[in-house]
């Protein structure tokens, strides 16, 4: 865990994420000089022997630049096709500009699917090792050719905190078009303030964040601060810093005061618990009453079904869920010993085993 920006300096494995505005011009054609930026900096980052990953966006925009249309597709098959496209220009963009550095690299494209058992998981987080091994830069997009709504990480802020905690990185860099999170929406102020580090993001914090008026991007600031929290409580550190300063990923790694720096959690989450609580896919929810949910967060004690009082969605044995309390408040997510209907028939009822184990509980980033 690193505490503040002098202890970038021991960053030894960092993931950095780019949008597609870093990448492309205003009719969303590639502008090669931008894509040789990042792939010299991260070149650099190599070259000192700091492991680096790469999230891209950039297959929808690509693939509307390809054919000439401006307007963000409104069908799946459009954006699906449009992604096939585009993923394969974006990919020989950097092929073409990491080789200048004498750089190999390798295309992980995931969808939520890939990583929902455990298994596969580690086979992902195994396949990142070892392409580092071979001192090739990963390059990890979302599949968005073939991922449908429910299989979805949705956005790359998600996705890059994902990546970040699969193959288990001590830095997550977002790059963006703004210098980082400011007190008030700096196109609107002029008198805007960067906050240089963030060790709590509450509601008031939320409140700055706007989500995106560009057409190819999804997030916007919103899915920055999801990306934040879900780094943080696993115990990476994240920058969200501005991708148009052509020397940011090295000056950022040398502590320099750019962008945002959200202090992590000093406790931190195994893997294990980074991928059933976070990676992976929500399946229903249970609602337990008062004093299921102090047990459960003032003694650390396991969820009993005495204490369930609702059981929502459709989930199997071994399942990730969410835990409510009675005012619809999430208190965190755990891993179901129950299937939803089995769950539903022991609700409430007295002598059965654990709905969830205290050790395959993580509460959520606003209670802990
Ligand atoms: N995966 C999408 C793409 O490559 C981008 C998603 C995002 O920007 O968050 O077009």
């Amino acid at each position: 865990m690193i505490a503040d920006r002098s202890g970038f300096s021991k960053v030894k494995r960092v993931v950095v994420k780019v949008g597609t505005s870093q990448l492309t011009d205003d009719k969303n054609m590639v502008v090669p000089e931008r894509v040789k930026r990042i792939a010299a900096q991260l070149a650099e980052l190599h070259k000192n022997g700091t492991e680096v990953l790469l999230v891209t966006s950039g297959a929808v925009g690509l693939g509307l630049g390809i054919i000439g249309a401006s307007e963000y597709p409104k069908t799946l098959s459009e954006r699906q096709a449009l992604a096939a496209m585009g993923q394969s220009r974006l990919m020989h963009m950097y092929e073409v500009s990491f080789a200048k550095f004498g750089l190999r690299i390798g295309q992980v494209i995931l969808t939520a699917q890939d990583i929902h058992t455990r298994e596969r998981y580690i086979n992902v987080r195994n396949t990142f090792l070892k392409l580092l091994e071979y001192k090739a830069i990963p390059i990890v997009n979302e599949n968005d050719t073939v991922s449908v709504e429910e299989i979805k990480f949705g956005d790359n802020d998600t996705l890059s905190a994902n990546v970040a905690l699969c193959a288990d990185a001590d830095l997550l860099i977002i790059l963006t078009d703004t210098d980082g999170l400011f007190d008030k929406n700096p196109k609107l102020h002029k008198d805007a303030k960067r906050i240089a580090s963030v060790r709590k993001i509450d509601a008031s914090l939320e409140a700055l964040a706007t989500g995106t008026d560009k057409v190819t991007a999804i997030g916007g600031m919103t899915t920055k601060l999801h990306a934040a929290r879900i780094a943080a409580q696993a115990g990476i550190g994240m920058v969200i810093a501005c991708g148009y300063d052509d020397n940011i990923i090295p000056d950022v790694l040398a502590g320099k005061d750019k962008g945002t720096y959200f202090v992590p959690s000093a406790r931190g989450l195994s893997l294990k618990k980074r991928w059933f609580a976070h990676t992976r896919k929500k399946k229903g929810a249970i609602v337990i009453d008062d004093g299921c949910r102090d047990a459960l967060v003032k003694k650390g004690r396991s969820i009993l079904p005495v204490g369930v009082r609702d059981v929502k969605g459709s989930f199997e044995k071994g399942d990730s869920i969410t835990v409510l309390d009675l005012s619809g408040s999430v208190i965190g997510v755990g891993l179901s010993n129950y299937s939803a209907k089995e769950a539903t028939q022991y609700a409430g009822q007295k002598f059965k085993d654990e709905i969830i184990h205290r050790d395959n509980f993580v509460r959520s980033y606003n209670e802990s």
